[in-house]
Order: C-alpha cells, then sequence, then structure tokens
C-alpha cells in the first residue's frame, strides 16, 4: 500500500523543521511505546529487562535509556527469531523479511511489519530528497544486488508514477564490466547516481585511465559503506558533481543524511534515537564513539540500543538549512578492499558479498582473495561445525562471480576487528586498491 508510504513521507518532512522540544515530546513518547512494547511482548528484552528488575514506569523519556544494556548483532543472533520479535507477530503470514547485506560480515534476518516496511521506505527516500533528489529527477541506481540486472538499466516502477515521471527509477547490478556500466550512464542520463562510493570510484578510475569523459549528473548518492574521503573527492572530480552521503544500516533503516548545505549529516531523530557512546558513557561533543541505535518505530523486530560497530562524533555547530535535526561527523576505519575478477579488473566486493546473505548457520565470515582465483573465507559457525550444504553454498556464492576459483573454507572461534568493532569483510592481496589510507581518517 503505497498511500501509506506518502502520508509516512509528508509527516516526516514537516519533522525536519520541527522545534526541538517538539521532537523531544515524539522520541520521549516513541521510546515509551517500544520500551513497553519490548518489555511485554519481546521475550528477549522481557527477559534481559526484568533481570535487572526494571519496571514498566522506569523509562518514561530518551534519557531513561541509559538505564537499559547496550546489545549487538551477535547477541541478538544467538537466540531464536522467536525470541527477538513480537509474541503477537509470530502468527501472522505476511511479513517482510529483511536480510541484511552479506557485507556486514554477520548473515541476519528478520521480520517487519507492512505499517514498518512503508515507514522505512518512506524515510528512505526523505534521506534522498533532504539531500538534494527531486521527485521528478531521472535516478540511476548502480547498487541493485540481483545479477539478472546487469548490463542494461531497467525501470522496476510501473503504473502511473513511471508514465508521469515521478520517482523514476533505473537499477543496474554493479559488476566489473565498466565500459557498459560507463555506457549505460550516458545512454540514461541521469540526474542523480545512487551508488556505493567503491563502485563509483572504479568507474572514475576506468574513465581516467581510457581518456573518457563521464556524463554529469547533477547529484550523486552514496550509502552502505564507509566512503573515504579520497574517494568522495575523486568521485566528485570525475563526474564533475556533488557526493552527498546518507547513513543507515538495514536494522536501523536511515540514521541520517548528509546536508547540501555541507554542515555534516544530520540525524534523523524523529526515527531513530542516536547515541555516541565511550565505554557505555555518552562521548562528549567532538569526541569519537561507538554509535548506538535505538529504532523508534520498529515494533515486530525491535532493535533497542542496538552497537552498530561504527564510530561517530556529534558535532556542535548548527546548519545553515536549519534543520532541528542535530549533526554528526563520521569517523572512518579503513574500508573493504576491491576484488579482482579472472580478467585483472577491479570490482566492488558489494556486487557479490550480498549474495552471503542467506547462511544462517554462519555466524561471523571474512574473505581474503589470495590470487585472482583463490580464496580464503574464514567462518565461524553459528554451532560448533559447519554442514556441507553450508560449505557448498559459500563456494557456490564465489563462483558465481569468480568461476574457476579455488576456495578453501576455515573455521575459527572469532575474527579480527576493526575500530568500533566492525569487521573488514573482503580484504584482497592483490596490488588493486586505489585508496589505501593506513589510519582512520575524520571528515
Ligand atoms: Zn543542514
Amino acid at each position: 500500500m503505497t498511500g501509506r508510504k506518502y502520508a509516512a513521507l509528508l509527516a516526516m518532512q514537516s519533522l525536519q523543521r520541527a522545534s526541538p522540544s517538539r521532537l523531544k515530546n515524539l522520541q520521549d513518547r516513541l521510546v515509551r511505546r517500544l520500551y513497553s512494547h519490548a518489555l511485554t511482548h519481546v521475550p528477549l528484552y522481557r527477559d534481559m529487562y526484568r533481570k535487572l528488575d526494571l519496571r514498566k514506569t522506569d523509562v518514561g523519556a530518551v534519557e531513561d535509556l541509559a538505564k537499559l544494556p547496550v546489545i549487538d548483532k551477535s547477541e541478538l543472533r544467538a537466540v531464536s527469531e522467536e525470541a527477538r520479535i513480537d509474541e503477537g507477530a509470530r502468527r501472522e503470514t505476511d511479513l517482510v523479511t529483511i536480510r541484511t547485506s552479506g557485507s556486514t560480515g554477520q548473515p541476519f534476518a528478520f521480520p517487519i511489519d507492512h505499517r514498518y516496511d512503508q515507514y522505512r521506505k518512506a524515510q528512505s527516500l526523505r534521506a534522498q530528497l533532504a539531500s538534494g533528489r527531486r521527485l521528478f529527477d531521472r535516478v540511476l541506481r548502480l547498487s541493485d544486488v540481483d545479477p539478472d540486472l546487469r548490463g542494461r538499466a531497467r525501470s522496476k516502477e510501473t503504473g502511473w508514477f513511471r508514465r508521469i515521471g515521478l520517482l523514476n527509477e533505473y537499477h543496474l547490478f554493479p559488476d566489473g564490466d565498466m565500459e557498459t556500466q560507463i555506457a549505460e550512464i550516458e545512454r540514461i542520463r541521469p540526474d542523480v547516481i545512487h551508488a556505493y562510493g567503491s563502485t563509483l570510484a572504479l568507474i572514475v578510475a576506468r574513465a581516467r585511465e581510457h581518456g573518457t569523459k563521464l556524463y554529469s549528473p547533477r547529484l550523486i548518492l552514496t550509502d552502505s559503506e564507509l566512503l573515504l574521503a579520497q574517494q568522495r573527492k575523486e568521485i566528485e572530480t570525475g563526474f564533475g558533481a556533488p557526493v552527498r552521503d546518507i547513513y543507515g544500516s538495514y536494522e536501523t533503516d536511515n540514521i541520517a543524511y548528509e546536508c547540501p548545505k555541507g554542515g555534516g549529516y544530520h540525524l534523523t531523530t524523529d526515527s531513530v534515537v542516536v547515541e555516541i557512546l565511550i565505554d557505555g558513557a555518552p562521548a562528549p561533543i567532538g569526541e569519537p564513539g561507538d554509535v548506538v541505535c535505538t529504532v523508534l518505530h520498529n515494533l515486530t523486530s525491535p532493535f533497542i540500543r542496538y552497537r552498530l560497530g561504527d564510530v561517530a562524533v556529534l558535532a556542535e555547530q548548527e546548519c545553515e538549512c536549519k534543520t532541528s535535526f542535530p549533526t554528526m561527523r563520521m569517523v572512518h576505519g579503513r574500508a573493504d578492499d576491491y576484488a579482482v575478477d579472472a580478467a585483472g579488473r577491479r570490482i566492488s566486493p558489494r556486487s557479490f558479498l550480498a549474495r552471503f546473505d542467506a547462511l544462517a548457520s554462519v555466524r561471523e565470515y571474512q574473505i581474503h582473495q589470495l590470487a585472482r582465483d583463490n580464496f580464503v573465507v574464514t567462518v565461524v559457525p553459528a554451532s560448533g561445525a559447519l554442514g556441507d550444504d553450508t560449505r557448498g553454498h559459500i563456494t557456490e556464492n564465489i563462483r558465481e562471480v569468480f568461476p574457476t576459483a579455488d576456495v578453501d573454507i576455515r573455521i575459527a572461534d572469532r575474527l579480527d576487528r576493526n575500530i568500533g568493532g566492525k569487521l573488514r569483510v573482503f580484504t584482497c592481496a592483490l596490488r588493486s586498491e586505489p585508496h589505501d589510507p593506513a589510519s582512520p581518517e575524520v571528515e
């Protein structure tokens, strides 16, 4: 029911300029609703909070979230789906399943209801519009995970929206065939290109090698992965268009968007409570800390004080766009490497890591490319051993993109992590990286 999506969009557009006190009241009310719902209907949270002797009246406002424990993905994955969803939703048959991108290294799926599904789609659109997309723009999305969308960009939209050109989107699977991607950009002449930063950096590098001038859209949107400062600069120069980054995750949906006025990332506090914590306590303004999110509108699969493994800094300055949403900056550890395909072309690992989504018996994984046709996949199994079928799926996932690859699967108890606790899911031994900052950077 898309009518609900656009009603949600209109309502949230006005909240960007609501007074801080109105936003705070809204957050308090939504936190109370979420907490009381989780305490009453979601076994995981009920057990956790009762052990701490917490009552319904203990959480009445955003500040009270500090009484609740911080959780992360490994804790959610350690319990059954039944334990972490609304008991009333178990019998629902028309829930939507969200699979986190395999590129987090921790495959994970959870259900949401249709109401929230419409809300989060509206929220994603709001972030794009706030970053400079317009309703009648022609948008090319180079981040589709469906390999059938190789070669030629296609529109998924049907009906009257498409006929009048509203929310006009073309989708293309970003693989190693850069010439096709460059040609499709030229053919479609999009107003906006929406893609992973790593994909666009490759296109820019290829165009430069061949002396090709890239078509300039009005705006470039990036999301889903760490956007390195150097990457951003090269993309902006190569395409002759500004880059705006959108920050979110599958579990939290949109968290923040980059303001066209240059004021940093604005936190969408009507949807998510974002805490920046150092050793569990709020980080002072200007100091980097762990990003911990409470998702306010998802009652079927609640995420309450959920640690994402990202590092950010709350900023003090006000933005000239006059939004009431507070501002933060991202602090980046190292991003994933690029992969190198059989023909020696660099490709973004995002285009095939998404295939690892459905591996329920894998707790965590990390992939290292040793040679063009040689991969080591280190796996922490969800329970003890790893079945032959899962081993088969892992090998298949890699051979879908690297057909002749040898895949060595190794079992481990734990994997090495970045600052902020984030996994670097894909690393490559081949000298292929255009950007390789040795130390974390702030932008
Ligand atoms: Zn702004």
